[in-house]
């Protein structure tokens, strides 16, 4: 029996190894490895992919957002708005510069942002919104931003699983003030180590982040404000303008896949019968397929299984944020969010990348059918 991996990154790499290689040796060659050309021309290309003005290269998704609510000034004891149910770094850049996320649970179908929840989570300590567009899917922006206009509040879309994205035609990182974006290998768009992407319209914003990416020095070795090392890698710019142009055919692969899936469960009969949550595209614009992730009864034992048919899966994420040890603080107890709870248990991702073929989606839905059979 063959595996299917969760992801496998040597398929996509066979696929481009000589370009690769060659951006490489071009940076080697240069021997410029920080900033510089390469990532002028990234910054430019990402920032037209994403129909935004400006693009500023930083050294990964996490410091995206954290140098995102630096632009902005947030200042201690400041609320953030955004879910429990993320990747850590959403929360931890909140935290780190003193801010307090202040949390309202997801639509339990798109495991976005709630707007309805949104309103009543604003107080007059809150200075931002912090939608997260979560496996690929855009969240709900509309009441988002009017929520934050009426409230005068910036919006920092957490765009990392979200590159080329839309919303009603507009694309992920161009809608909110302030977009972060991550290269780390796993995301659709992934370099060959950690990187990361703020996109913005407002070219205050911009020259802000550009300034807070180099320790805010300017000129060099004169600073106005404290800012850190948050650049990025020639080496990294130059893997991912290669990449770059075949975004979109990978976006169409996973697309593809996951319409498969779709026909290849309906056939099974797993869904009719509940058996298996199918993610919910909520029809509002292009979805990218980070992930692929259903929700499942008896999801830990069906893990195992698959485990054993060599099958694999990922839980995003085991643990909401107001769960997390280091958090604990706040007193935030189960139950206080109950949609991100319950994603939390019951949610499992399968494999969906770009280069699997239909013989393997079919071992995927059949393995799984077993284990229900
Ligand atoms: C990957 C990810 C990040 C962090 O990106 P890194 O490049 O790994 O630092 C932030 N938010 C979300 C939702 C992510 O998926």
């Amino acid at each position: 029996m063959n595996s299917v991996p969760l992801l496998d990154l040597k398929a996509q790499y066979a696929t481009i190894r000589e370009e690769v290689r060659a951006a490489v040796d071009r940076v080697l060659e240069s021997q410029y490895f920080i900033l510089g050309p390469e990532v002028e021309a990234l910054e430019a290309e990402v920032a037209a992919y994403c129909h935004c003005r400006y693009g500023i290269g930083v050294s990964s998704g996490s410091d995206a957002l954290l140098v995102a609510l630096m632009a902005i000034d947030l200042q201690p004891g400041e609320e953030v708005i955004t879910t429990p149910y993320t990747f850590f770094a959403t929360a931890g850049a909140i935290v780190r510069l003193g801010g307090k996320p202040v949390f309202v649970d997801i639509d339990p179908h798109t495991y976005n942002l709630n707007p309805a929840a949104l309103a009543a989570a604003v107080t007059p300590r809150t200075r931002a919104i912090l939608p997260i567009h979560l496996y690929g899917q855009m969240a709900d922006m509309d009441p988002v931003m009017a929520v934050a206009e009426r409230h005068g509040l910036y919006v920092i879309e957490d765009a990392a699983q979200a590159i080329g994205a839309e919303y009603k035609g507009r694309r992920a990182g161009s809608i909110g003030h302030l977009g972060c974006f991550s290269f780390f290998p796993s995301k659709n768009l992934g370099g060959i180590g950690d990187g990361g992407m703020v996109t913005t319209n407002d070219p205050t914003l911009a020259d802000k982040v550009r300034l807070l990416r180099g320790h805010g020095a300017r000129p060099k070795y004169h600073h106005s404000v404290v800012g850190g090392n948050f650049r990025l890698d020639a080496i990294q710019a130059a893997v991912l303008r290669v990449k770059l142009p075949y975004l979109d055919g990978w976006t169409e692969a996973r697309q593809r896949n996951a319409d498969t899936y779709r026909r290849l469960f309906a056939e099974s009969g797993l869904v009719a019968g509940e058996r298996i949550v199918l993610p919910v595209d909520a029809g509002q614009g292009r979805h990218i397929y980070n992930q692929f992730v259903i929700r499942v009864e008896a999801r830990d034992a069906l893990i195992r299984h698959l485990k054993e048919q060599q099958i694999g899966t990922e839980v995003y994420y085991p643990l909401p944020m107001h769960q997390q040890v280091c958090f604990a603080d706040w007193g935030l107890s189960a139950g206080t969010f109950p949609h991100s709870e319950a994603a939390a248990q019951e949610t499992l991702a399968l494999p969906i990348y770009p280069e699997l073929n239909d013989a393997m989606l079919v071992q995927v839905v059949e393995g799984i059918a077993r284990f229900y059979a």
